[in-house]
């Protein structure tokens, strides 16, 4: 080979070239935006990206591949944006995640991809995250939206919730030329994404973008649609023309724990909190008539991100002193790794090992204390984290004004009790592996499957059950690539039988 052509080719990374230091990502310090809703996190400038993304190896095996619930070619987007082509690397990003900039924000990377990744066996792994978000926002910033050409199809779909699990199915139904309409219950779409994660984290102009680009694409949102009440699931495709329905109505249904005195003034549940600040905007009160009374001490029972959202917006909402109340230790706590750093870094005060046995009362219908246990962890249970159990003689009171309890959610109920759909024992939707319910052309995906999970597995599962509706229809699935090796004979050309050729892929 000409000795030019060598040197043409780039230098293969190791991991002792690539830059060393994962880049840091910019943020708001923590003494002012305790007091905020912007964005805590920056995000990364284009000269930081572009440095971030040198440290990709390119892996052969591609093991942060295989971490993504949903596949992202992680080393294929990294690439491209080594390569300046940012517009390419939101191709192929989108071509798995139709929410680059929402993911890059919310995934917990740390135990998928990031915490598979190669350069993490030496150093900080590639901040995979931070480089989708900062694709995603690219995109957003200048317009980009992939909207293919669609030819129309005699179908018409019904999608039952807005969260990221109707978002998705909603997308690839629509690209498939179906005539889409999501049904919102709330007053405006999007679901966990608008009403529970809150803007300081996730800024509602992202989940605008997201919306908008699904609309590009001709998907109508009708909101304040609540399914089950105003119509049945048998009524859209008996009277409605509906040909086949998606239902990922969520598990928004708020838990509590059942100690004495969860039912005074002053007892909330996480998700009705974040929902009356992030959706009802309680927070430009008197703005908008949403009164949130927090009064001076907020205590917290639960440490995953939904109970982290809650303590910080409380911060944000003028509470004196807000603390956490956590059976486990901190090596045990739920949460994103970073939401955990933010909420400490912002003054929450962490109670590790402490269970609530009691709400007391003040005398006046409202909140004094938490009384709570001291817990020590024992033999690991079925999950294999150690099992708490509680000390004798250890309990103690809390002083505080409101208990929000954050230690999760059931099954939004309105579907399963207003329809034949077979449901599990705990009331979630039981389907088969192509995410078919019981009810022919009603498929179902996300939380109100799985029970709380994250947004790319919802996000995943939508994508999954558009696969099977489209097979259910009839419809081609354009995008399932064909190996070439699925055949050769007589009129095959790389494998296909002429048939095919106009409507697959070839993966070479
Ligand atoms: P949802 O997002 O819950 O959407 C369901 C939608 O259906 C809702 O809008 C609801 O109003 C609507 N609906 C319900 N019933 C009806 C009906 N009968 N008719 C019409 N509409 C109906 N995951 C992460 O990956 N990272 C995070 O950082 C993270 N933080 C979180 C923070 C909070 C506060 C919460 C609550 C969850 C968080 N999650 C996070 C989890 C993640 O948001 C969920 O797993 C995901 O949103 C589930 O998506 P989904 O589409 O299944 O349901
Ligand atoms: Fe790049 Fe890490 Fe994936 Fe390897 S594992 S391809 S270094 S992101």
């Amino acid at each position: 080979m000409a000795t030019r052509e060598l040197s043409r080719r780039p230098k293969k990374k190791t991991i002792r070239t690539i830059p060393q230091q994962r880049t840091p990502m910019r943020e708001q310090p923590a003494e002012v935006r305790a007091r905020n809703f912007d964005e805590v996190s920056l995000g990364y400038s284009e000269e930081e990206a572009f440095l971030e993304a040198e440290r990709c190896l390119v892996c052969p095996d591609q093991p942060c591949v295989a971490g993504c619930p949903v596949n992202v070619n992680i080393p294929g987007f990294i690439q491209m944006i080594c390569a300046r082509d940012v517009r390419g690397a939101h191709t192929v990003l989108t071509s798995t995640n139709l929410l680059p900039a929402v993911c890059g924000r919310v995934c917990p990377q740390e135990s998928q991809c990031e915490g598979v990744c190669t350069v993490g066996e030496s150093l900080d792994p590639v901040a995979i995250g931070r480089l989708e978000r900062w694709v995603g926002d690219a995109a957003i910033a200048q317009g980009w939206t992939s909207v293919p050409f669609i030819e129309p199809r005699p179908f018409r779909i019904g999608i039952i919730g807005s969260g990221p699990a109707g978002m998705a199915c909603a997308a690839d139904v629509a690209k498939a030329g179906c005539e889409v309409v999501v049904y919102e219950a709330l007053h405006e779409p999007g679901g966990v994404l608008r009403y529970g994660i809150p803007d300081f984290r996730l800024p509602n102009d992202v989940v605008d973008a997201e919306i908008h680009s699904l609309e590009a694409l001709g998907v109508q949102f009708e909101c304040n649609t609540l399914v089950g009440r105003l119509f049945t699931l048998e009524q859209m495709l008996d009277e409605m023309g509906i040909d086949a329905v998606f239902v990922g109505t969520g598990a928004g249904y708020p838990a509590m724990l059942g100690i004495p005195g969860d039912s005074l003034n002053g007892v909330l549940s996480a998700n009705e909190l974040l929902t009356r600040c992030n959706l009802m905007r309680a927070r430009a009160f008197p703005e908008y008539d949403t009164p949130l009374p927090l009064g001076r001490r907020v205590t917290v029972v639960g440490a995953g991100n939904t109970a982290m959202d809650a303590m910080r917006v409380c911060l944000r909402l003028g509470a004196e002193s807000v603390a956490c109340v956590y059976r486990r230790s901190r090596i045990e706590c739920p949460a994103r790794a970073e939401e955990l750093h933010h909420a400490e870094q912002e003054g929450v005060t962490f109670h590790w090992l402490a269970n609530p046995v009691a709400v007391l009362d003040d005398g006046a219908g409202g909140v004094s204390a938490l009384r709570c246990v001291r817990m020590a962890l024992g033999e690991p249970d079925t999950s294999g984290r150690r099992r708490p159990v509680p000390v004798p003689g250890s309990e103690h009171d809390i002083e505080t004004d409101l208990v929000v309890f954050a230690i999760g959610t059931n099954a939004n109920p309105i579907i399963g009790q207003t329809s034949p759909l077979r449901l599990t024992a705990r009331g979630y939707i039981d389907v088969d592996a192509d995410l078919h319910t019981s009810m022919a052309g009603v498929f179902a995906g996300g939380d109100i499957v799985t029970g709380a999970a994250t947004v790319i597995e919802a996000m995943g599962a939508g994508r999954r059950a558009a696969r099977s509706m489209k097979r259910y229809l009839g419809l081609r699935d354009a995008s399932a690539p064909v190996s070439a090796a699925s055949g050769t004979g007589e009129g095959r050309l790389f494998g296909l039988p002429a048939s095919e050729r106009n409507f697959v892929r070839v993966r070479r």
